[in-house]
């Protein structure tokens, strides 16, 4: 069986084909110029028409999406996405318009969290959370084998819980110190801002502001640059932070670390194992692997399409066991 697994991100869309066995045999790739719906939705089927124009349509049985944002998980709408500036927008009813195939719409964390779930590090975990660290953070946990979904599809939304108070940076939500604001990629960059005026001589944010990457500031970090260094162990610690509540909610036999930040690899998990390990205290200790996402950026993806082949993101409570 194979199915579209299709990952929206705030600035491309990902269309793959997936085997059963979690493979991408096919991929698509486009760039979102445009984040008007119409054109959203333009570019999305263009992606999945170009998988689809190279396989035989009839052995594709399905189509997954993940999206950023608050999904209603019956019928497809986007009820709001902030990345997007959506709101109420019907996605999958619009797909299906277009397309014959069946199609599942969820959000994209919680589709990357079942995709890692099924293939990568969480495999035969009754207890795991995914984190994707990018630029903003997503979540989804899954809690004695079940991926939680919540009253209103909202659990896992783990980067809106809070770690620090009116010191903490503005988060998109509206809210102050959300562990998103602080500890994705663009949490690194507003640390390294706050900090600038105590390095008047350096050269990390001098002139180029709007250019400065998370990526940049971690590989001056790795090269020694103070400044670099200094945000970089503020970040470590407002991650750290975060990581530790979420063991005390859900005390997690593995958290894996997917998005553009985990690509850091030891460098941040070295920094970051020994300081959950201190911020940890009811919970024992040492129980949890923090590790990186197995399955990269294409965790969303694989997810998604693992999500059309089983009819949905809840079905897999109840569905069978196929990873044995
Ligand atoms: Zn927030």
């Amino acid at each position: 069986m194979k199915t579209i697994g299709v990952d929206l991100g705030g600035s491309h869309v990902l269309a793959t084909l997936v085997e059963d066995d979690g493979t991408i045999t096919e991929r698509s790739e486009r760039d979102i110029v445009d984040r008007a719906f119409d054109a959203g939705v333009a570019t999305i089927a263009a992606a999945i028409d170009d998988i689809l124009g190279r396989t035989k349509e009839k052995l594709v049985t399905g189509i997954g999406l993940g999206s950023p944002g608050n999904v209603d998980l019956d019928t497809g709408t986007i009820i709001y996405s902030p990345n997007f500036g959506w709101h109420d927008v019907p996605l999958g009813g619009v797909l299906r318009e277009r397309f014959t195939l069946p199609i599942f719409v969820a959000n994209d964390a919680r589709c990357a969290t079942l995709g890692e779930h099924t293939y990568g590090t969480g495999r035969n975990k009754s207890n795991f959370v995914m984190l994707t660290l990018g630029t903003g953070i997503g979540g989804g946990i899954v809690a004695e084998g079940k991926l939680l979904i919540g009253s209103g599809a909202g659990a896992g939304e783990i980067g809106h819980h809070q770690i620090c108070g009116v010191d903490g940076f503005y988060c998109n939500c509206g809210k102050i110190g959300c562990f998103e604001a602080q500890a994705s990629g663009t949490g690194l960059i507003r640390h390294a801002l706050a900090i600038a005026n105590s390095f008047p001589r350096s050269e990390l944010v001098s002139g180029k502001r709007e250019k400065l990457g998370s990526k940049a500031i971690r590989r001056a970090a790795e090269a020694g640059d103070p400044h670099a260094l200094a945000a970089w162990l503020r970040y470590v610690d407002d991650l750290s932070r975060g990581l530790a509540n979420i063991i005390a909610f859900v005390n997690p036999e593995v958290i894996a670390l997917g998005g553009g930040v985990a690509s850091a690899g030891a460098f941040m998990l070295d920094a970051v194992r020994p300081r959950v390990d201190e911020l940890t205290t009811m919970v024992p200790r040492g129980r949890t692997q923090i590790v990186t996402a197995a399955l990269g950026n294409d965790a969303g993806a694989v997810g998604a399409a693992t999500m059309a082949r089983r009819g949905g993101l809840v079905a897999h409570l109840e569905s069978g066991d196929e990873r044995s």
